[in-house]
Formats: structure tokens, C-alpha cells, sequence
């Protein structure tokens, strides 16, 4: 519609003036009007002659589509908080729900409390809160579905169906205990196909031997033999629509992923490629592999970070380590039993070793240096304080993972500690964000809430990357949150400032965009404890044409304005 007629048509909802408009193509930034009708954007231009039902004075600001975040897990969350809290107000307008595969549907109620349990040691997410928070309204993933459209929700979602959830379905506890039968396989592929029927954006796994479950058993999807995972991955194919989505374990090779992608002609992300300063090339080596294999014709991408993975823990539940076999001792005890096994003797050799032996990805990679003491239980332990366990190790002459474990054990396993994990070379980091095969993803918002969180990413891009390092210009950072997802996930008509798109709209100051310090809050169900951020810089986010936040966060009793996305191009 042009402006002149849209003058004939009398009022717009809305419109926006004189913003600096990037418009997620990766275009330079034009000064000008957007205007807004019924949820889509209706014209763009310098000066439109157009009247509004409400104007914004966007002079000196940016105004670019709304964030797509692809990787979160408010699978669980979502059905009891549909402002999806804190993404939106980090300006995030569309979450991808369900990777890695940890859904909560299908689900039967007899596995219901395994499910929970599973999300607690896999995802960090509360046994508490999930207990008293979920809303099991659902069996099916088609009954999810449609409880997650008669709930709503701030922001727009998309969601996968999830290999463990569909595996825990078919084979109950078995599901994280061995490969599965020619039956079987046929059982979970008829769900997959009706998943896709109810609109899953596509089927999501995990291989990775960082995730497991309850009782420290693998989840149920790294069970999968490449034959039952071939087979699900081309249900999911078969009508001509879906992406494949997979957190790859080092046992997981590329080769495979890339004759999925060819006998199915299907998009296929690879997570979580992290970058390990002890095995620098590692991720590199995955991104050249992902590049060779499209310029072969196929599509595969790799979902990076722009954050530094970092994580707070406790050795009551040390996510950091809990993927090393080595731990599997500890893994599902909790006090004097936990106890005794951190302080038996073969146990840390046996953790030495381990930490000693090369390989592809490991969480924690002996980095004392980047492993400090947050907060102590005991007075007396003060002093520890702020420092790091290298330190601390090098001062009393203890080797660090006996100083360590020796201090969480004089502390009743309440140390609260911090490990910089991995992500924390910004060298490579903004090469791996540059590269041609990358999306920038990876926020896991959602999940594991009291160990990080990367919620506000985009912010992270738009303010650390672009304004403070330099590392990317403005438009292409806008490109990278916007556009580019959108087009990966088939998401059409969203992520780009555009006629006819949906107006999903994030006006920011690009001088001070980014994203506050983390800070603990205890607003989840059963009154757990998460972690939050707040968005530096933002002055609004809109949802489908609806503002949902201000310069102040999230709007009080924010309007449900998101939609449940089940059609993708
Ligand atoms: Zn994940």
C-alpha cells in the first residue's frame, strides 16, 4: 500500500517517526516513518503523510525487527508463564521452543514425574517449580498444542518436537536404556509425522553426552541408533517442510548429519558450537565441515554464542562436570552419600584422569584460572572470597580439585562458585559469529535458570559486538537476530521490516543497547530462584503490532499478543 493511500483509508494503528530503520536485510540503515495496521506493517518511507491512532518519536533511535531467539526451552514454562519472562523484554519477539529435544509433549501421565526430573538434571530447571507450575492440560503433542494457542503468549512461538520426549513416549523408562526396535521406531515415526500435521517447526535431538537425566542416565535420545534417527528425521521430511535440530555429541560425525540433510533436503542445525580455548580448532573444524558440506548443495548450519558460557554452581549440583564419566559416581546423589563420594580419594583421581585425556568437547577443561569462589556458607571460609580455586590451590599447595571439593565439603556443599567455561576468546568468537555457516543462537533461555543466563544475547550482539568491540557492523548484527533465522526456520513474513511483514518491532538507543548484570530473583512457582538480566537501552518492543515492553521492561499485565507459528515456508 503506498502512503498516498493508506492517507485515503483514514487512520493507521500506529506509527513510528523519523527512526533509523534497519530493516534486517543487512542493508545501511535509512532515517524514515513505519506504519502499522492490524498487526503488519503497511508502508515505510521519509515523512509519510499518514495518520495515526498513535505516534512514536523514535528521533534518535533505531527501530529493526523484533529478535528471533532459536534456541530456548520454555517448553515447560510456558504453561504457567505466557509473558515467557525475561526474553521479550530482552527484545525478543519470536522463541523457538523444544531443542535439543527436551520437550514436555508428548507425555503420558505415568511419566510425568520421569519427564520432570529429566528437565531438573538435563536443564537446571527446578523439580519445585515444575512440580507446582506445570499445567499437564495435554497428552499429545497436537493437545499441547492447542492449550498453548488457548493460553497465548507475550511473544510468538514456534515449537519443535522433541526425540526424548516422543522416545520416553513410545518406550517409557526403557527410553533412556537401549536402542530401540524396528516397532518402535515405526511407533515414534507415526508421532514425528503427526507433530508436523499440528505444526512442530520441525524435530530437534541430542547426541551430546553433557545431557543427561535423571539418575545420571544418558537422555533417552542418546540412545538412538543412526537408523532409528535417520528414520525420524525423514518423517519429519516427508512433507517437504521442517528443520532438523541437533545438539552433537563428539561421537556424532558431520558426514552423517550432511547424508540427512541430503536424503531429506532438509535445513539441518548443528548446536552447541562453543569455542574451547584447549581445543582451539575443535569448533572451527565443525564450521569448515558444515561449510564443504553446502557447497555440496546441502543446507547445514551451526548455532554459535556471542555469549562467554559461564556458570554459577554449587557442588550439590555441578553442572560443569556432571558430563564427565568419571562423575557418574555423584551423579543423582545428594547429601552424606554425595559427600562421601567427593571426598573418596579414587573418585578424584579417577576425575584427574579424565580432566587429563584430549577430546572434542568437554564442558570443563581444568581451567582453575576461570573457576572462582562466589559466595561462601560459612564465616570462616570468607576469605576465599572472589578468588579463584588456582589460587587458592597454588596458596595452601593442594592440587585445585582437591581444594575445591575440600572447601564445598567444609561448607556443607553450599559454595556457591562461578566457571568460565567456554566462549571467552573474543577472537574466535567473532570469527565464529562472522562465519558465512553460523547463526548466532545458543540463549538457552529458559533452562538452566540458576546456572546462567543468556536470555538478552541480542542485546549482548548488538551492544558488546557491535558497539564496544567493533567486530560487526550494526546492519549485519540486526541481519544475524532478524532476518537470517527467519529465513532458516521458514518463519515467512517475519524478521524484516518490510510491507506486508507482521510487526514485530524493537526500537533501541544503539549508543547504550546491551544488556544489565545478572541478578537473582525467586518469582518461580514454589518460589525457586532464577537467574535475570535487564535490557540496557531499549525503548519499546512491539508484538504483532502490539507494544508488550517499554524503557522500563516488561508492561504490567503485558498483552498476550504473540501467536503460535504452525505454517512455515
Ligand atoms: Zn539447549
Amino acid at each position: 500500500m503506498t502512503a498516498h493511500a493508506l492517507a485515503a483509508v483514514g487512520p493507521v494503528d500506529l506509527v513510528f517517526r523519523d527512526a533509523l530503520i534497519l530493516d534486517g536485510s543487512g542493508s545501511a540503515p535509512m532515517r524514515g516513518d513505519v506504519a502499522v495496521e492490524r498487526g503488519r506493517i503497511v508502508a515505510i518511507g521519509p515523512e509519510l503523510q499518514v495518520e495515526a491512532a498513535r505516534t512514536v518519536d523514535a528521533a534518535g533511535l533505531a527501530l529493526m525487527p523484533g529478535i528471533v531467539d532459536s534456541h530456548t526451552h520454555f517448553d515447560a514454562q510456558i504453561t504457567w508463564d505466557p509473558t515467557l519472562a525475561p526474553s521479550p523484554a530482552l527484545g525478543v519477539t519470536t522463541a523457538v521452543i523444544g531443542n535439543c529435544g527436551f520437550t514436555i509433549a508428548p507425555c503420558r501421565p505415568a511419566d510425568r514425574e520421569l519427564t520432570m526430573r529429566n528437565l531438573t538434571q538435563v536443564e537446571g530447571m527446578s523439580l519445585g517449580a515444575l512440580r507446582a507450575g506445570i499445567d499437564w492440560g495435554f497428552e499429545s503433542f497436537g493437545e499441547y498444542m492447542a492449550q498453548l494457542r488457548s493460553k497465548g503468549s507475550v511473544a510468538n512461538v514456534a515449537a519443535y518436537v522433541g526425540h526424548s520426549s516422543v522416545r520416553t513416549y513410545v518406550m517409557g523408562a526403557d527410553a533412556a536404556k537401549r536402542v530401540a526396535t524396528a516397532d518402535e521406531i515405526a511407533a515414534m515415526q507415526a508421532i514425528v509425522r503427526d507433530a508436523m500435521a499440528h505444526g512442530a517447526v520441525g524435530f530437534a535431538s541430542s547426541t551430546s553426552p553433557a545431557h543427561n537425566g535423571e539418575g545420571g542416565l544418558p537422555m533417552p535420545s542418546r540412545l538412538a541408533s543412526d537408523a532409528e534417527t535417520a528414520a525420524l528425521v525423514g518423517a519429519m521430511a516427508e512433507g517437504g517442510r521442517g528443520v532438523y535440530m541437533l545438539t552433537k555429541g563428539g561421537h556424532t560425525k558431520m558426514p552423517f548429519l550432511e547424508s540427512l540433510a541430503a536424503s531429506t533436503g532438509r535445513p539441518v542445525m548443528v548446536a552447541a558450537l562453543l569455542h574451547n580455548s584447549t581445543n582451539p580448532s575443535a569448533v572451527f573444524d565443525d564450521l569448515d565441515a558444515i561449510a564443504a558440506a553446502n557447497a555440496r548443495g546441502r543446507r547445514l548450519i551451526g548455532q554459535v554464542s556471542c555469549c562467554p558460557l559461564t556458570m554459577d554452581f554449587t557442588l550439590a549440583s555441578p553442572y560443569p562436570v556432571e558430563g564427565l564419566a568419571s562423575w557418574k559416581p555423584a551423579l543423582g546423589l545428594a547429601g552424606d552419600p554425595l559427600k562421601a563420594v567427593l571426598a573418596d580419594r579414587a573418585f578424584r583421581d579417577g576425575v584427574r584422569a579424565e580432566l587429563k585425556t584430549p577430546t572434542t568437547f568437554r564442558l570443563f577443561n581444568s581451567e582453575w584460572d576461570k573457576v572462582h569462589v562466589v559466595e561462601v556458607a560459612h564465616a570462616e571460609h570468607a576469605r576465599f572470597e572472589q578468588r579463584s580455586i588456582a589460587a587458592i590451590a597454588a596458596e595452601s599447595g593442594l592440587d585445585p580439585l582437591d581444594a575445591m571439593l575440600d572447601l564445598a565439603l567444609a561448607d556443607g556443599l553450599a559454595t556457591v562458585f562461578t566457571a568460565q567455561l567456554l566462549n571467552s576468546d573474543e577472537v574466535a568468537v567473532g570469527r565464529m559469529l562472522n562465519h558465512p555457516d553460523s547463526i548466532v543462537s545458543l540463549s538457552d533461555a529458559g533452562a538452566h535458570l540458576t546456572f546462567f543466563n543468556d536470555a538478552g544475547f541480542g542485546l549482548h550482539l548488538l551492544g558488546h559486538w557491535v558497539r564496544e568491540v567493533g567486530a560487526m557492523s550494526l546492519p549485519e548484527a540486526v541481519r544475524r537476530l532478524t532476518s537470517h533465522p527467519a529465513s532458516v526456520l521458514g518463519l515467512e513474513g517475519r524478521g524484516r521490516i518490510a510491507e506486508g511483514c507482521s510487526a514485530d518491532l524493537l526500537l533501541f538507543d544503539p549508543a547504550t543497547v546491551g544488556r544489565g548484570p545478572k541478578r537473582r530473583v525467586h518469582d518461580l512457582p514454589a518460589g525457586a530462584a532464577r537467574l535475570t538480566t535487564d535490557a540496557l537501552g531499549v525503548h519499546g518492543v512491539w508484538v504483532n503490532g502490539v507494544q508488550v515492553a517499554d524503557a522500563n521492561g516488561l508492561l504490567d499485565t503485558p498483552p498476550l499478543a504473540g501467536e503460535l507459528l504452525t505454517q512455515f515456508g
